[in-house]
């Protein structure tokens, strides 16, 4: 069957990945090119790299060893013509992603495509397992519904000789199958490709313990990791080098994006599961309180708030307000992320997301705290004294102000290893 032999001679640059990220990851070197329901569609430099890498396989390789009556033209016309098509098509595979998430309330700050294939930045975390089953399938969801249908096509239209099979026919049916190969890829188990998200959100469905669901996705997804690894080096070893690497790469970069999202969880969740006076009564919201940063304007662009000089630490937020008043915080990252030809025209109001603004009583336990910036995926919430604003908490303030705490009161150091269970603490 032709299938099976497409799978065999296929090379591996078609393997396209996807990934949800955190939404204040913006990459570097990326520039928008238009907005689909009001998400901005990014491109990155890098990919101008995969362009090349499968345009070059695909013209030199994949159409000559499937459609042998092509001239050289012919077969880079439809190497270009398909590497178009498959970035559209991982294009249609984040709005899946993306469309999903936001009928569930979560917001899309933006899809970026890249070298290995395409990113979208999904704000917040799925409250219900099941809507993380949904926003994670959609996006292989979409590529599957392509791919078939194209694949139908192809069966149905595609000319019975080879010296008859037009460009139109090869392009087709290698958009189709790599779709197909696409949906198959990143429904791999390797958190956090789509594959990984739909087991944590079945482990989570199953135990109702996310904690777990994300422990489980994770170590699955590192065998996965070390086995692509392995496969790319084994590629490598019999001569397919740029396949190989291409392989060996992709595993590289989802591990790396693993351990950054598990990374963030763990800590946020070794900070919550401390013994050492955190649920202390008298260790309250206030004492890692501090004053309100200076504010800046909402109608300030980007060039003029730069001129003011900014904070060192991309993770630094600052208040925005709008007539005086607080509407919400902006991180320098958001700042960076623009690119400088545009530093003059965009404004703080368009980059700040309001709901950046959420508020806590002085007299909350910090855990209260940290549950709710983890909860809406906060750096800050502003402090109040009954109805007025005293400052504002960050996770670092809590971090900082517990250790002194600790050391003020003889508590212990509290236990940093990893602690399966969320236990309460009794002081
Ligand atoms: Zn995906």
């Amino acid at each position: 069957m032709k299938l099976v032999w497409a799978y065999r001679v296929t090379p591996n640059p078609f393997i396209i990945t996807s990934a949800t990220r955190k939404a204040n990851e913006r990459l570097r070197g990326s520039i928008k090119l238009f907005s689909v329901l009001g998400i901005p569609v990014e491109i990155n430099a890098t990919w101008l790299i995969a362009f090349a890498i499968i345009t070059w396989s695909l013209a030199t390789t994949a159409y000559p060893s499937f459609f042998g009556y092509w001239s050289t033209v012919q077969y880079w016309i439809a190497g270009v013509v398909t590497t178009l098509l498959l970035f559209t098509s991982v294009l249609a595979h984040e709005l899946g992603h993306s469309l999903v998430a936001l009928s569930q309330g979560l917001k899309v700050r933006g899809i970026t495509l890249l070298l290995f294939g395409g990113v979208s930045r999904i704000q917040g975390e799925a409250s219900r397992p099941r809507n993380e089953f949904f926003v994670a399938f959609a996006g292989p969801a979409v590529s599957l519904i392509i791919g078939i249908g194209l694949m139908v096509w192809w069966v149905n239209f595609a000319p019975a000789y080879e010296n008859q099979v037009k460009l139109i026919h090869g392009v087709v049916f290698f958009t189709g199958w790599m779709n197909i190969l696409v949906a198959g890829f990143n429904l791999l188990p390797g958190y956090p490709m789509d594959g990984g998200r739909v087991l944590r959100s079945a482990v989570w469905g199953v135990t109702g313990d996310t904690g777990r669901a994300t422990k489980v996705a994770y170590r699955v997804g590192r065998i996965v990791f070390y086995l692509l690894i392995g496969w790319g080096a084994w590629q490598i070893l019999n001569g397919d080098i740029v396949g190989g690497i291409w392989v060996a790469l992709i595993g590289w970069f989802l591990m790396s994006s693993a351990r950054a999202e598990i990374g963030g969880r763990e800590q946020a969740k070794r900070v919550t599961s401390d013994p050492g006076g955190l649920d202390h009564p008298m260790f309250d919201v206030e004492r890692a309180t501090r004053p309100m940063p200076p504010m800046i304007e909402s109608s300030w662009s980007v060039e003029q708030i730069s001129y003011q000089g900014l904070p060192a630490n991309p993770m630094t937020s600052m208040p925005v307000a709008k007539e005086g008043e607080l509407v919400g915080f902006i991180l320098r990252s958001d700042l960076d992320g623009v690119p400088l030809e545009h530093k003059g025209e965009v404004t703080v109001e368009e980059l700040m997301n309001p709901e950046t603004l959420r508020v806590i009583s002085k007299t909350n336990s910090v855990r209260d705290a940290l549950r709710t910036m983890d909860r809406h995926s906060l750096s800050q919430l502003v402090v109040m004294d009954n109805d007025f604003v005293i400052g504002v908490v960050t996770r670092e303030d809590i971090v900082e102000a517990l250790m002194k705490f600790r050391v003020a009161n003889g508590l212990p150091d509290g236990n940093l290893g990893d602690s399966d269970d969320d236990r309460p603490t009794s002081v």
